[in-house]
């Protein structure tokens, strides 16, 4: 029944590995892990938020990390499994988003979206403004990332049949 659930497109860098945050790295706002031979700091508690959208979304990478986003991330998270991943035939540009739309748009169909990235800028919100199936996008702070409020705020948003309430 997956092709009928809701898509939650997630990023990884300013969503779950957090950057910028003024604390010295023994008072980080999360755990330091190797990957790749690069320390991440991965938010604490944020493994337990994407498995509540699992629960309710098809949750699925959009990262410039693409399949090496299954390589040691569903283990650290404590994810059920590898997740479904986008990739952007070498688009992907640290820092920027616009390139996610397309191959977004092309794997979440006519299903509603929501998506979390620290990187939304103008294009992102303009194909969004225009996509005729219901689309919520979730800004993130890279030195907070995902939070327990951000996971609430998408939740209610689904219950609420893809509306908010202002
Ligand atoms: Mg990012």
């Amino acid at each position: 029944m997956d092709a009928q659930r809701p898509i939650c497109a997630l990023d990884v860098d300013g969503v779950i590995s957090l950057f910028g945050f003024e604390a010295p790295p023994d008072e980080a706002p999360g755990r330091f892990q190797l990957i790749d031979g690069i320390a991440h700091c991965i938010a604490d508690g944020v493994g337990g938020r994407i498995n509540r959208l699992a629960q309710r979304f098809e949750v699925v990478w959009a990262t410039g990390w693409e399949e090496r986003a299954n390589e040691a991330l569903p283990r650290i998270l404590g994810l059920a499994g590898e997740l479904p991943y986008l990739t952007f035939d070498g688009q992907a540009r640290f820092g920027t988003a616009h390139w996610k739309v397309g191959p977004i748009a092309e794997y979440a169909g006519e299903r509603p979206l929501a998506w979390i990235d620290d990187c939304l800028d103008e294009s992102c919100r303009d194909w969004a403004a225009r996509r005729s199936a219901p689309t919520l996008l979730v800004p993130t702070e890279p030195f907070t990332g995902l939070t327990d409020e951000l996971t609430d705020r998408i939740l209610r948003w689904a219950e609420a049949g893809y509306t908010q309430p202002e």
